[in-house]
């Protein structure tokens, strides 16, 4: 063979060899070196001698060649098997991308439906607030129509029982006499029978309706149980009064304050069985009005006497004032509305602020009882609760310390007590820093003076004074309430201050109820019928009944 030939066949192979080499090399890099490569190397290398002589050649290379084919298939088969596992691997991920793309699209839709669901909540709950809002003005109507129907006048009248010192005051003549010593009785829950057999006198056998009854063992708690949806009149905005009439000692501030003892008017703030009407009704205004936060309802008190037909202010009385305390007069305002010039009101924020108020200045009153009058039912005693929405914000005098901040402050110092306006205006009387509050309702509740026969009693000098005034200011409630049940034009209000003072409530769509106190002894017989005779005859104002210049009924706030 031609050393040319020889030549170009040494050059082919040997790059034919660096080509495989270099293949080896990455085969080997991946680990993968086999013995061929091993071989050729050694054949091909820059010291290597091939033969001269192809035939020789190939005889040499042939083996080497066997060799590399077969690292070529490990080679291909080793690529398969990385490409498999690629291939597994990328199909695996693949379908967990795809997994996870469609759980993406679920949460998508999960996300999309619970929007849609939170707009149909969120629609729910606004309907049933409209219809929550509706049902409560339905509520309000219906409440007021049901009290209507029990009449915005009512009468309920009480029976003590008889107690020790009734039988003391007996008449010794009578105390052997076969006649039952207890002569007043309730028939049922709506009747009451004063049946009476005296000597020298026409036996007596009568009967009287009225709204409620409540026989000598039924508790206080009774009493208010039918004195309480009153309150929720209040709170619906209706101007509400509870008055106590009946002769001295019959029981009226028993029923209205609860059992007093001597040197402290009013019991303490503390639930016990034998509260009277004031303390509970404190209790309910202030529940009703945590019920419903949103109207902000603030509360402003004020108590006065009315005695010998002048009202005085118990909450401006400090006891080194004058026996009798400032004096006040009823200026009548514009929609026929009455206020009390200067008279204070004190704001309270709960049923026990409340209750101290009132303590406080019924200790005053009792002190003022033993140097001017014999007994504390010698005067008309008037408690007032004005419920006033808060003042808009910004509107002048319309900032008031939170109850929370007034109360860590302590109480208020007595030159901060407020005056009465009522949120009216009427001239010249409080000056232009009045609170632009709006008045929502009043509460009255008044114990008034023992009705009295003077005949009977047999008192003189200041003591029959104090009886006449007394007996005229209950013959004015009595004209009113006369005027109210026949629908006269004209309403003698003005006729005495205790009358003028309670224009508010008596008439018109105001709820007034009278509860009538009476003793069941034979002794008080002629009392405790002018008693029930007066009962009867407030009880024939009806509902609906025309006022003059009485505002037109309105519907609740
Ligand atoms: P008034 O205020 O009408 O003059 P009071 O309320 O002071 O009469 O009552 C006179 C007395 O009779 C008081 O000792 C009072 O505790 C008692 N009393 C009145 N009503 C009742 C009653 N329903 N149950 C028990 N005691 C009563
Ligand atoms: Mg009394």
């Amino acid at each position: 063979m031609p050393a040319a030939t020889g030549g170009r066949w040494g050059r082919f192979w040997e790059q034919r060899a660096q080509q495989l080499q270099r293949q080896v090399q990455y085969q080997g890099a991946a680990g993968q070196s086999g013995s061929a490569s091993a071989g050729l190397c050694s054949l091909c290398g820059p010291r290597a001698r091939l033969p001269r002589s192809p035939h020789a050649a190939l005889l040499r290379l042939r083996p080497v060649i066997q060799a590399l084919k077969q690292d070529v298939k490990a080679l291909h088969a080793s690529f398969l098997e990385v490409f498999r596992n690629f291939w597994d691997h990328l199909q695996t991920g693949l379908s967990e991308v795809a997994e996870g793309v469609q759980r993406a699209q679920l949460q998508h839709q999960a996300l999309l439906s619970w929007r849609s669901e939170a707009g149909h909540l969120e629609r729910c709950l606004q309907e049933a607030d409209s219809r929550y809002q509706l049902e409560k003005q339905r509520r309000k109507v219906l409440h007021n129509r049901l009290v209507e129907l029990k009449g915005n006048i009512r009468v309920h009248c009480r029976i003590r029982p008889l107690l020790p010192f009734d039988e003391e005051s007996e008449d010794p003549a009578s105390q052997n006499s076969s006649v039952p010593a207890e002569v007043v009785h309730a028939v049922d829950d709506e009747t009451v029978l004063v049946k009476c057999d005296r000597a020298a006198h026409p036996p007596i056998n009568n009967t009287y309706s009225f709204e409620r009854v409540y026989g000598p063992a039924e508790s206080q708690q009774a009493v208010f149980g039918d004195v309480c949806p009153l309150l929720t009149s209040l709170s619906d905005g209706y101007n509400v009064c509870i008055m106590a009439y009946g002769q001295t000692g019959c029981g009226k501030s028993y029923t209205m304050l609860g059992p007093q003892s001597p040197g402290e008017p009013v019991p303490p703030w503390e639930p016990h069985s034998d509260l009277g009407v004031l303390p509970r009704a404190a209790g309910e205004l202030f529940r009703l009005i945590s019920e419903n936060p949103s109207r902000s309802l603030k509360v402003d008190v004020s108590i006065v006497e009315v005695y010998n037909n002048n009202i005085f202010d118990l909450l401006a009385k400090d006891g080194r004032t004058a026996a009798s305390g400032p004096k006040r007069e009823v200026l009548t305002a514009q929609e026929a509305k009455q206020e009390v010039c200067l008279l204070t009101r004190e704001p309270v924020h709960s049923a026990a602020e409340f209750m101290a108020l009132a303590a406080g200045s019924l200790q005053l009153r009792a002190e003022l009882a033993t140097s001017v009058h014999a007994n504390s039912s010698r005067s008309h005693l008037i408690i007032t609760a004005t419920l006033t929405t808060a003042p808009a914000r910004g509107s002048p005098g319309a900032h008031h310390p939170p109850a929370a901040e007034q109360q860590a402050n302590g109480p208020r110092p007595e030159g901060s007590r407020r005056r009465a306006s009522g949120g009216r205006a009427w001239p010249g009387a409080l000056g232009a820093q009045r609170p632009a509050e709006q008045v929502h309702a009043k509460l009255q509740l008044v114990d008034l003076a023992g009705s009295e026969c003077v005949g009977v009693s047999g008192v003189t000098g200041s003591a029959l004074r104090e009886t006449s005034f007394i007996n005229r200011s209950l013959a004015a409630l009595e004209d009113v309430l006369g005027a109210l049940a026949e629908r006269r034009g004209h309403v003698p209000y003005r006729n005495s201050k205790l009358t003028h003072f309670l224009q508010d409530v008596l008439g018109g769509d105001a709820k007034l109820l009278v509860i009538l106190c009476v003793s069941p002894c034979r002794k008080h017989v002629a009392e405790t019928l002018r008693c029930l005779g007066f009962g009867a005859r407030a009880r024939q104002v009806q509902r609906g009944q025309a006022r003059g210049g009485s505002p037109a009924p309105r519907k609740p706030r």
